[in-house]
């Protein structure tokens, strides 16, 4: 095709296109395209009109985006999974694919993540969406609040941030379907390997990807698990809205599933001896992890997670401290990083509100539970013992 070309021409297309090869490459490689050729027309139409399967436009999906997607219904069931930029892109696609909108309702837990409940509590009002907010671990409340609103959808947390507390989302769904809600559920915390929301009722289960399933605190990303019908309202949405994930850290995030129940495995037998050691310790006032038996819905994590597995996510409250004491404490540490993300390999700590729930105003932080002596650990997969004394070292440390 460039035989006998300017050097102009050769330059741009040399290289490009060649013949199908006849081996398949062992790890799905990134497909840096935008665009993509068929030989026929009828091929690339038949496609957009969704008629057949395949890959037209970067913003439409790509062989990388399938295979991480596919992957990710391989581990938490579900029919179909759409890839996103963020965990809030994907919170927000979630909430417009379950019918918010203008005129209509939607229920939120409120001990949740701080981007989803200034989601909730600022911008979708002023879209002309009604939020309520409660505590879902309250079924009481939770019933009453669903057959008084009648919401198009109701958000929560499988194991809720900062506060750990475990949502009976078998029960919740049964409840929300008959108030005809659909539900969202934030599994980010429990992950594929804790709990599946969809074998449970849930209409959509939305991760950040940037945590657990990523893995390894270098990729931002998204993701949502539904069914087919659900995944192609998304598809339309993703195509209008282009909250997409690159193809690089779609590779990257595929690459970091396939050691998440191993490094799941070492997060969770780390946070059960952490927690446990915290619990004992003087100066800790509180210690918020679903495998204590001091967790007021420990038996229900008992019930609904596989034996031993509550998560690698810990809070806790040191007694009488002060938020300068909270941060001599964190800058003490040696070993556990103080940054903000979570489900890393690495150990990280976090003041909740100076910055995962820093928009909510003081008195929303108090009236979720939040208190100013409150510290959220993302225990990783190092040796726990160090973990431990690495703690222990900072709290004595930062005592005076
Ligand atoms: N959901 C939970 C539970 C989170 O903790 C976070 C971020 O910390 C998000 C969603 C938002 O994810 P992202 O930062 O990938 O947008």
């Amino acid at each position: 095709m460039i035989e006998g070309k300017s050097i102009f021409t050769r330059a741009v297309h040399a290289g490009e296109r060649g013949p199908q090869p006849d081996f398949q490459p062992v790890s799905t490689p990134i497909y840096s395209t935008v665009g993509y050729v068929y030989a026929s027309m009828e091929d690339l139409d038949r496609i957009f009109g969704n008629e057949r399967e395949g890959f037209v436009y970067a913003r439409y999906g790509s062989p990388t985006h399938s295979a991480l997607e596919s992957a990710l219904v391989a581990v938490e069931g579900g029919e179909a999974a759409l890839s996103f930029g963020s965990g809030m892109a994907a919170i927000h696609a979630s909430l417009l694919a379950a019918g918010v909108k203008n005129g209509t309702s939607l229920v939120a837990a409120y001990d949740i993540y701080g981007a989803t409940y200034s989601l909730g509590a600022r911008l979708l009002p002023d879209m002309g969406v009604r939020v309520k907010f409660v505590d879902v671990t309250n079924l009481e409340e939770l019933s009453k609040t669903l057959s008084e609103t009648k919401p198009a959808a109701l958000i929560l947390e499988t194991i809720s941030n900062p506060l750990m507390k475990v949502a009976d989302i078998p029960t919740i769904c049964h409840m929300a379907h008959r108030a005809k809600a659909k539900v969202v559920v934030d599994n980010t915390f429990a992950t594929p390997v804790l709990f599946q929301p969809l074998k449970h009722g849930a209409d959509f289960s939305v991760h950040s990807t940037t945590k657990y399933i990523g893995g390894h605190g270098d990729v931002l990303g998204g993701a949502i698990i539904t069914s087919k019908e659900n995944r192609a309202v998304l598809h339309e949405i993703i195509k209008m809205t282009g909250g997409n994930l690159g193809a690089f850290e779609a590779w990257l995030t595929l690459r970091g599933l396939k050691t998440l129940p191993l490094r799941m495995r070492q997060h969770c037998q780390n946070a059960l001896e952490v927690a446990r050691w915290l619990e004992g310790h003087p100066r800790i006032a509180r210690v918020n992890y679903p495998g204590l038996l001091s967790h007021p819905q420990h038996e229900l994590a008992k019930k609904i997670f596989p034996p031993g597995f509550f998560g690698g996510m810990i809070s806790f409250e040191i007694k009488d401290a002060t938020k300068e004491k909270i941060f001599r404490f964190m800058e003490a540490l040696e070993l556990i990083i103080p940054a903000t993300t979570l489900g890393d390999v690495y150990s990280l700590v976090l003041y909740p509100p100076m910055s995962s729930h820093r928009a909510l105003r003081p008195e929303e932080r108090a009236q979720v539970g939040i208190s100013d002596q409150l510290v959220r650990l993302s225990v990783g997969i190092e040796e726990a013992a160090e973990i431990i004394s690495d703690l222990e070292g900072a709290l004595e440390k930062s005592r005076r």
